[in-house]
């Protein structure tokens, strides 16, 4: 009965991104053409990726 305790650390999906600028990358959600568009956007140049990940 020696079980060891799971360690119930809740694991974020959250990431933060950020901007070669040094700006923060935030989510924004555009309606465009009919339908909804996330698209990531650096808060400091205001620079827009499709993904967080392009801003590398
Ligand atoms: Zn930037």
């Amino acid at each position: 009965m020696g079980q060891a305790s799971k360690n119930a650390r809740t694991s974020s999906t959250t990431q933060k991104f950020f901007c070669s600028c040094g700006g923060e990358i935030r989510m924004k959600t555009l309606f465009e053409s009919g339908k909804f568009k996330n698209i990531a956007e650096c808060e400091k140049c205001k620079r827009t990726e499709r993904r967080p990940s392009d801003f590398k």
